[in-house]
């Protein structure tokens, strides 16, 4: 659907069913980025969800987050209050800010382009609870681009599929299912630099194996990136790595389709950029003779939707700042900054005033490295309320309803080609992120131009 018309306004408190009516059909969990979409929810008469057709640890687990009627109190310094008094609580934190931090960004769609006038009016830098695996993976895209397959091309052309130091049903359960299901085309699986994943063993019509398990990935990459370039085996001094990466070209060589699969979060930093680039110079070498693209596994907790909305509103990825009506001197009003702007360095140092926190999905703890004495804003899961305590510093915690269970809304698949519609399967009568943002950016708006902006 076009994104243009992705709901941006609504309280998702739109009652989907009665709490003991089962069933909500080919539902789309939005618990992972492979947004699975053949679920079928049973919502039990004391509100608990299930899912009794799926076999997924991971969806298993996040549902038990959504156990009853949640708590929908907000609470200022730890004290409940009512909606509006933690709203009228937070505009005064956003205007007493010269340069806040927007992050953890777990919501979808709507939610991102709500918050997003709202930074603009803050001068807010934006970055997310994965940003540091997004910003490998933006920074070796912008570096040198990339060749990218999908979900329905792999399971369509792919007959050779590379994991690069990656055993994909470890974080996403349904993976295999979702590219490999549905069809009988034989595949080989090889794992580089890794185990065999234990899941592929079960697979009909697949070979799995591993190479080179324990191998340095930077040494591994530079051997057969050389290889792919026409370098023999016979002029490298390790030998039982260039006679292993030699026969993997010739299997590539072989192939008709060869998807390279990798997890940039699984990548060892502070490098990991590196080693995307030198997969995607691989996976380029490979397309001068036959067929090949890089799925990443990634995107978690609508990192890849916030990514791609950021990127389409202001030009940049996430790690930006975005303008603000009464600037700091001397800054301009977007600056992208891969590094500068990581969360982690920004509540280090200092160099962030205020955190507005984002955790729609589930309770995500707040980074340790935010200081006591930093002004805090929270728009979470109910249970996060229970993970901020008392601080020193004003804080506003306000719950809000989770995109795919209580509101429906719009997520990028893993794939960034698709965008999922996601369906409520139990209302909570919790505000949502893009209702909350919109209130907080009127709000805002209106006592700046009644000139009470400091
Ligand atoms: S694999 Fe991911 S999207 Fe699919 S059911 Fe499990 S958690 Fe949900």
């Amino acid at each position: 659907m076009p994104l243009s018309s992705a709901p941006t306004s609504n309280t998702g408190t739109q009652a989907i069913r009665s709490p003991a009516t089962p069933g909500v059909h080919d539902w789309t969990c939005p618990f992972c980025p492979l947004l699975c979409d053949d679920i079928t929810t049973i919502v039990h008469d004391d509100g608990t969800l299930s899912a009794p057709d799926t076999n997924c640890p991971r969806l298993t687990n996040a549902l038990t987050w959504f156990t009853e009627t949640p708590a929908s109190t907000p609470s200022i310094d730890d004290t409940d209050t009512d909606l509006d008094s933690a709203l009228t609580r937070a505009i005064e934190i956003l205007q007493g800010t010269k340069r806040p931090l927007f992050g953890g960004l777990a919501t979808d769609v709507a939610g991102v382009r709500a918050l997003y006038p709202l930074a603009a009016d803050c001068g807010a830098i934006l970055d997310h609870l994965h940003g540091d695996s997004m910003a490998a993976s933006n920074a070796a895209l912008q570096d040198r681009g990339a060749f990218l397959t999908t979900l329905s091309e792999v399971r369509a052309r792919a007959d050779l599929l590379i994991m690069f130091r990656s055993t994909p049903s470890a974080k996403y359960p349904r993976f295999y299912e979702r590219v490999l299901g549905g069809s009988n085309q034989p595949r080989n699986l090889i794992f580089v630099g890794c185990d065999a994943d234990p899941a592929a063993g079960n697979l009909e019509n697949a070979n799995s194996h591993c190479i080179l398990k324990d191998a340095d990935p930077f040494d591994l990459l530079a051997i057969w990136s050389a290889l792919m370039e026409g370098r023999g085996a016979a002029s490298f001094s390790d030998t039982n790595m260039s006679q292993a990466l030699a026969a993997l070209v010739e299997r590539v060589s072989a192939a008709r389709y060869t998807a390279v699969i990798y997890e940039p979060a699984a990548l060892p930093e502070p490098h990991a950029a590196l080693l995307i680039e030198a997969l995607n110079r691989i996976v380029k070498a490979i397309n001068r003779t036959t067929r090949a693209g890089t799925l990443a596994l990634g995107g978690d907790d609508g990192a890849l939707t916030v990514n791609q909305a950021v990127t389409w509103l202001s030009g940049f990825p996430l790690r930006t700042r975005v303008s603000m009506l009464t600037r700091l001197p001397g800054e301009p009003p977007l600056d992208h900054d891969a590094l500068r702007y990581a969360t982690k360095r920004l509540l280090e140092t200092r160099e962030v005033d205020a955190l507005l926190w984002v955790s729609a999905y589930q309770p995500e703890p707040l980074p340790q490295a935010l200081a006591d004495d930093i002004p805090l804003i929270v728009l979470g899961h109910p249970a996060m309320r229970n993970l901020i305590g008392k601080r020193s510093a004003p804080t506003v915690f306000i719950p809000v309803a989770t995109p795919g269970i209580n509101h429906g809304g719009h997520v990028f698949r893993i794939d960034g080609s698709v965008v999922a519609s996601l369906t409520a399967t139990r209302a909570s009568g919790l505000p949502t992120v893009a209702f909350i943002a919109e209130r907080l950016h009127k709000a805002l708006a209106t006592s700046a131009n009644a000139g009470s902006r400091p």
